[in-house]
């Protein structure tokens, strides 16, 4: 992509709005723009980011065996009187009224309509295990809207629900699910720690969210500093190896972790003190079991194997997609900008033409931007006649994990400077270099 064709925004000023930094800088990268209290349009940069982050959840749901859907965003109120939570859930929901005086709603989450679904369609044990999700926008009409997408009124989420015939099967789903948000967060370079919740409306016993640290989350923490050593890694996962599942649940819930809605002094007094931690944190997902909680005032029944219907046991599993994109900056930004992790950056490298209308620069340029996107790599061009000062501002701004830097007189040497956005550290390098340093 050449910059000069781009649509990158960026603001000279910081924001007077923004409390947060990444609320700052993806106002200042040109990422989002508001559009009302609460609600966001993603403008390019910030759109691909988001993208990305959708692409791994994707590829990680389908890998634990989910099917994705998508249910609109509007909803009836129907579906809602009949679980009783039309009147429960109160003023975050936005209720609506077509021209028929209908009562319609912007759907804050699934659980019903997805349970309408299942009840329509599936009618033996035989069909189950069975786990849908969705990645679609919600609206919550939340009393205090902030720190940009971090707590917007419209968000994009992924939810899924999963259908099992027993609690136990269930269980595995719910353990399934912990394993597979373990290595979606990991894979976009984010340390997000399981810890004990509470359910709110969605109801339910087991629950457990998911927490980035962050000295501007919004909940506060209780853990066991052991757990921030925990990696998920490169293990091979059976999902369907319930043991294994189960093992790696243990794993990383073994240990004291809890919001301030779950703590218990007592209990974290067994901690040794100098590993007790009380700390911040971002909430990017969050899993729950609720058994028949659903599907038994909605009539979601399957006949089990000895031809009795039964109602079948449910759980619900959240990631916080575009919220995701301000914990990442929360995580990964310096004073001058944000810093990408290589999982989710808009675009892997920036290249710098430090004389644009020399020929040679042009032509190295080019070339390498050529060779560069022809291995897969995305490319971001500064072919603008501006100041290299302003350009290397606008770079380390945006955060891509390198960058490369072109001019006439390193290219009388035969070298381009390859700076890495996260070290600093730059190294001279021959532009053919280049495709084995970074492909
Ligand atoms: P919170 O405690 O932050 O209000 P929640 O517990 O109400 O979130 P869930 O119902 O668990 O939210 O939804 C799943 C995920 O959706 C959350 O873990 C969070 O990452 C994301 N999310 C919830 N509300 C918002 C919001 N207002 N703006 C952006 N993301 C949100
Ligand atoms: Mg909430
Ligand atoms: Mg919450
Ligand atoms: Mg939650």
């Amino acid at each position: 992509m050449r910059l000069s064709r781009y649509f990158l925004p960026v603001l000279k000023e910081t924001p007077a709005e923004a409390q947060i930094a990444s609320h700052r800088l993806m106002l200042r990268a040109g990422m989002i723009k508001q559009a009302g209290a609460g609600i966001y349009s993603w403008l390019p940069l910030g759109y691909r980011v988001l993208k990305k982050i959708e692409r791994i959840v994707h590829e990680e749901q389908q890998r634990a065996g989910h099917h994705p859907v998508l249910m609109p965003t509007l909803q009836t109120a129907e579906l809602w009187r009949e679980s009783g939570r039309y009147d429960a859930y109160g003023p975050e929901m936005l209720r609506i009224r077509d021209r028929h005086d209908r009562d319609m709603l912007y759907g804050p989450t699934n659980e019903e309509m997805i349970t309408d679904i299942f009840r329509s369609h599936v009618a033996s044990y035989k069909d189950l295990p069975l786990t849908l999700y969705h990645i679609q926008w919600k609206f919550r009409d939340e009393v205090r809207p902030r720190f940009g997408v971090m707590r917007g009124r419209e968000f994009l989420m992924k939810d899924g629900y999963n259908f099992d015939l027993t609690k136990e099967d269930a269980l595995h789903a719910y353990n399934r699910h912990l394993v597979s948000y373990l290595r979606t967060y990991e894979r976009m370079g984010l340390q997000a720690i399981p810890m004990r919740a509470d359910s709110g409306p969605i109801g339910g016993d087991d629950t457990h969210e998911f927490l980035v640290l962050a000295e501007t989350g919004e909940s506060e923490v209780f853990y066991d500093s052991e757990i921030t050593d925990l990696r998920f890694g490169e293990r091979e996962i059976d999902y369907d190896d319930r043991a294994q599942c189960e093992a790696v649940m243990a794993e990383f819930t073994s240990r004291y972790a809890r919001t301030d809605e779950t703590h218990d002094e007592a209990l974290f007094a067994e901690v040794p003190e100098a590993r007790r931690r009380s700390a911040r944190g971002i909430e990017v997902g969050q899993i729950f079991y609720f058994g028949t909680k659903y599907s038994e005032p909605m009539g979601a029944t399957v006949q089990g194997p000895d031809g009795k219907p039964v109602p079948v046991h449910m759980g619900s599993h959240g990631i916080g997609v575009s919220r995701l994109v301000g914990a990442l900056i929360e995580a990964n930004h310096d004073d001058k900008g944000i810093v990408w992790p290589e999982g989710v950056t808009p675009f892997h490298v920036g290249l710098v033409n430090l004389k644009t209308g020399d020929g040679d620069a042009d032509a190295a340029c080019q070339k390498i931007y050529d060779q560069l996107t022809a291995c897969g790599l995305e490319v971001l061009y500064d072919d603008r006649d501006e100041r290299a000062g302003a350009k290397f501002a606008t770079m380390d701004l945006i955060g891509l994990p390198w960058r490369v830097t072109v001019g006439p007189r390193g290219l009388k040497n035969g070298v381009v400077e390859l700076t890495s956005r996260r070290t600093g550290d730059s190294e001279e390098i021959a532009p053919d270099a280049l495709t084995d340093r970074l492909c």
